[in-house]
């Protein structure tokens, strides 16, 4: 997989630097001016031209969605991995999409100093998801139970162009088509400068002052010193809710976990009793089982979408039984790089997997509707072997080959 490296500026002291397209956490080179930031909706860049100079360039705005989609058919779920962009406003006169043109290059944020004609997107995203399906559904076996993408990277691209006699792609300097200046003129006076912004904020903890530690790919940030965590929105750190069930030794790593409860309808699913019959486990309901209420348990880190399903699955099976104390726990925790709403989206796939018997999955998946009510971010204790990471309570195996090559997802 390829991702994007961006060119930018240390907001603090102008020296130029590199980022890659996951990277949250930004330390500069120079001054060593550690940031945050927080990036509100699709990440928006701009492709480099090679424009004659004094061109004046126009921007078009592309969707582009590099993920995978799964499809949930009677008795299994495929999927595919898709790299794909479309046009984010509906032009017969710019190319459909942006081809090869993202490939090895170095791209810019689309920021409101960007210099040149910037056309805005009209199309919603969930235009984009919408033909995505339509497009890579048509050679999937039907009937399609349930479509969803899982890990997704979503962004918009800008593609220069410039006008001569006619339109050119200012990347290959080709003409595009036969396309006059009087063909695009009503499409140009909607031009602006971007409206995408995005902001560098301090990683000092906002209760206490401490240093925030983390990856730097890492969606929300751990106070070592007073304990709390912490997530950018909305131009600030906003204090976030997190727990942990406490290791039983020092050794070994936290990982995150989301801990979803959902109005669940079409299927009796609210405790522990209900799952047991549900997920057909080879267990008894024990008293209080209807008491415990049932939850959904997504991981809260990357890893491949097919891992991502089984891990969530066997995790949502097994639930936590341990006590869970508030806040993050000391020791190494694993970084959260897999935002709530990816898990959310996954919630009636991780259902399809553990549900029983398949051969009615085709009735249940019909009917049931799934809707995140409330969820707490929770740190579960792992063992450390040479290879995996465990959890022995959970049936749990997850190998570290996983989460490394999980860095480039
Ligand atoms: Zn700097
Ligand atoms: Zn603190």
């Amino acid at each position: 997989m390829t991702a994007f490296i961006i060119e930018h500026q240390c907001p603090q002291c102008g020296a130029p630097a590199e980022l890659e397209e996951t990277d949250r956490l930004f330390q500069c080179g120079y001054c060593r001016v550690k940031s945050c930031l927080d990036v509100p909706g699709p990440l928006q860049y701009i492709l480099p031209h090679r424009a004659p100079s004094g061109k004046e360039l126009i921007y078009f705005p592309y969707w582009r969605f590099k993920g995978m989609l799964f499809y949930c058919l009677p008795g299994e779920i495929k999927n595919r991995f898709v790299d794909f962009s479309m046009q984010a406003i509906a032009s017969p006169d710019f190319p459909f999409s942006l081809g090869l043109r993202t490939q090895t290059q170095k791209l810019r944020f689309a920021i409101k100093e960007c210099e040149g004609l910037f056309l805005p997107p009209e199309l919603p995203k969930a235009e984009l998801i919408a033909d995505l399906h339509e497009r890579f559904s048509a050679e999937i076996p039907k009937p399609i139970l349930h479509q969803a993408q899982i890990g997704e990277t979503i962004s918009i691209l800008y593609a220069p162009f410039y006008l001569d006699t006619r339109l050119v792609d200012a990347i290959l300097n080709r003409p595009v088509g036969n396309i006059t200046a009087e063909a695009i003129a009503p499409l140009l006076t909607k031009a602006q400068a971007p409206q995408w912004s995005l902001t560098f904020l301090s990683t000092l903890c906002p209760q206490c002052g401490w240093d925030l530690e983390a990856d730097k790919n890492a969606l929300v940030l751990n106070c070592a010193n007073c304990r709390s965590t912490w997530r950018p929105k909305g131009g600030k750190l906003e204090a976030l809710k997190s727990a942990h069930v406490p290791a039983p030794g020092p050794e070994g790593l936290y990982l995150p976990f989301w801990r979803i409860q959902c109005d669940i309808a079409g299927v009796t699913l609210d405790n522990y009793a209900d799952l047991i019959r549900l997920a057909n486990l080879p267990r008894v309901a024990q008293p209080g089982d209807q008491q415990r209420p049932f939850y959904f348990w997504c991981p809260a880190f990357k890893v491949r979408p097919q891992n991502f399903l089984t891990f969530a699955a066997q995790a949502t099976t097994c639930q936590v039984r341990e006590e869970i104390l508030t806040g993050p726990p000391p020791g190494q925790l694993h970084s959260v790089n897999l935002p709530l709403q990816e898990a959310v989206e996954s919630l009636i796939l991780t259902f399809a997997g553990f549900a029983r018997p398949k051969q009615h999955m085709e009735e249940i998946l019909k009917n049931i509707r799934i809707q995140a009510r409330s969820a707490l971010l929770v740190y579960l204790p792992f063992e450390e072997s040479p290879h995996e990471f465990i959890r022995p309570v959970m049936n749990l195996a997850i190998a570290k080959n996983l989460l490394k090559l999980a860095k480039n997802l």
